[in-house]
């Protein structure tokens, strides 16, 4: 059966290449993490589908290059209206198929959704110029021209709202796109593609090859006739990217995990400070960008503590579709046993587990309690490695030279969040963070003009405005001289 009814909506679990629906003889199951439903049996795609998909976006590339960035706004803008139209289905798609908030899913992902959409089409007509200079009277003229096909490889906690955000600035950049979701969550992709067709997309733009990352992601990103490379997921499965890569000499922009600090300095509002902390387990701890590592100065370690644990007792955990609900399930048995090795672990090292670190008892299924992990030992795991659950650590240090030099001590860079109640000893502290973006008395403010992305192992490149499109696009100079006119 190639379509399955969710949330109400028809969900083709085929691929989704040169316009038309293609199956593979391999299928693999998918499951909700709520509480385990059937959702369906996926099209599992390898080498050749891929190999179809690349001649699909080969072939429909020059036609979409040569719309220009006003032909194809107007067509995204359209595909935008659509996603609007359809934020209900889309919402309870994606609720269904990675157990993140249809409340968050319904009022912040799929508005966002189409806004990515919208901005990078508004951008590449509206903004993407350089104004041309002159070199001894020759005038200079930068342009963005298409570059080809873009492989865009997604992880499952954010599936639609991290896809469109590729999607978005590669389709207006002029490339045409190959998505390949993350195995766990394929659905919104394939009611996307629907969606493309319904805003008169043209066949071969836009292409779907469901399947594990391992078959489908690597035949892909191997490919000799892809032109770009946008993943975004963990620092292991970017290792092997780069690699493949290499051979072709394939751009690519990674968007990879985190350890962010959050320091609560001395000086800092408290209530506020434990306000953004609790944040921090949105999503049930699979967000990239958690402040998982919170260092708080000794002055007011005891005081902020209570305030954090008064809150975090608060957290509603429960079915996703609940308008009540905080946090949610885990994706997958796969990742919900890997964070409870974490915590297994920590516990039979002696680290002091202060709350949570058990699967939710009353819950069952893949439902993992917020958890505090207090002072643990200097390069303990939980403290290094990047665990992507409800799992935080929280320490206590005296000086300003201490906290930076233990926050900028892993081996990522991807965000950081700094309270304090001082500007001048807020900047002291920014000033010296690695990471890509640092948030001051705030957390996940996010604009679409802003450079988004991560330092050392997090990241290379960046997303966001004119950065988007240095990236998809090929960038000209074409040096014109004064001399040499017949007119
Ligand atoms: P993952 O690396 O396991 O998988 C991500 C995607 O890569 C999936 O679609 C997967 O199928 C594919 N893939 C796996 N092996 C591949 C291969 N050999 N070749 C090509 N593709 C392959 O990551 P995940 O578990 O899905 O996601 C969690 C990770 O994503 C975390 O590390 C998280 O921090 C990171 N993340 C980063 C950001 C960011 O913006 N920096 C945002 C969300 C998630």
């Amino acid at each position: 059966m190639s379509t399955i009814s969710v949330a109400g909506a028809d969900i083709d679990t085929r691929h989704f290449i040169g316009g038309v629906r293609v199956s593979s003889t391999e299928t693999y199951t998918n499951t909700s993490p709520i509480d385990g439903t059937f959702l369906g049996e996926i099209s599992r795609g390898g080498a050749t589908e891929v190999e179809q998909a690349v001649a699909a976006a080969r072939a429909a590339f020059p036609a979409w290059a040569a719309l220009g960035p006003q032909g194809r706004g107007a067509l995204l803008h359209k595909l935008a209206d659509l996603v609007e139209e359809n934020n209900e289905t889309l919402s309870q798609l994606e609720t269904m198929d990675n157990g993140s908030l249809l409340r968050s899913h319904r009022r912040g992902v799929m508005p966002r959704v189409a806004m990515n959409i919208r901005f990078f089409a508004d951008w590449a007509m509206n903004e993407l110029r350089h104004e041309p200079f002159e070199t001894r009277g020759h005038t200079n003229n930068v342009s963005w021209d298409p570059s080809g096909v873009a492989a865009l490889i997604t992880p499952w906690n954010a599936p639609l709202m991290l896809a469109t955000w590729k999607i978005g600035p590669a389709l207006a950049a002029g490339d045409t796109v190959i998505l390949k979701p993350a195995e766990w969550t394929p659905l919104s992709a394939s009611f996307f593609a629907d969606l493309t067709v319904k805003a008169g997309i043209p066949a071969g733009v836009f292409n779907v090859v469901q399947g594990y990352g391992a078959e489908a992601g690597a035949a892909l990103v191997a490919h000799p006739g892809i032109s770009r490379i946008s993943f975004t997921g963990s620092v292991p499965t970017a290792k092997i990217i780069a690699r493949a890569a290499a051979d072709n000499l394939t751009p690519c922009s990674f968007e990879l995990g985190g350890k962010s600090p959050m320091i609560v300095l001395g000086d800092a509002d408290l209530d506020l400070a434990a306000e953004i902390a609790v944040e921090q387990y949105d999503n049930a701890g699979q967000v990239c960008l958690s402040g998982t590592r919170i260092f708080v100065h000794e002055s007011v370690a005891d005081e902020f503590q209570a305030k954090f644990a008064e809150r975090a007792a608060k957290i509603t955990q429960g079915d996703p579709r609940d308008e009540n609900t905080d946090i949610g399930p885990q994706i997958h048995q796969v990742h919900f046993d890997r964070i409870k090795g974490f915590v297994d672990r920590a516990a039979a090292e002696g680290q002091n587990i202060v709350w949570g670190g058990t699967p939710n008892a009353d819950l069952g299924g893949l439902y993992f309690t917020p958890t505090l992990v207090l002072e643990p030992t200097p390069g303990a795991e939980v403290v290094t490695q990047e665990i992507f659950g409800p799992v935080l650590t929280m320490m206590t240090f005296s000086t300003d030279e201490e906290v930076i030099e233990r926050a900028n001590g892993t081996e990522f860079g991807l965000a950081a969040v700094v309270v304090s109640g001082n500007k001048d000893h807020a900047k002291k502290i920014t000033d010296v963070l690695v990471a890509g973006t640092i948030w001051v008395n705030c957390f996940f403010v996010r604009d679409l003009r802003a450079p988004f992305g991560g330092s050392k192992k997090s990241g290379i490149g960046r997303d966001g405005g004119t950065w988007s499109f240095d990236f998809y696009a090929d960038v000209k100079n074409t040096v014109v001289s004064p001399n040499g006119w017949k007119e």
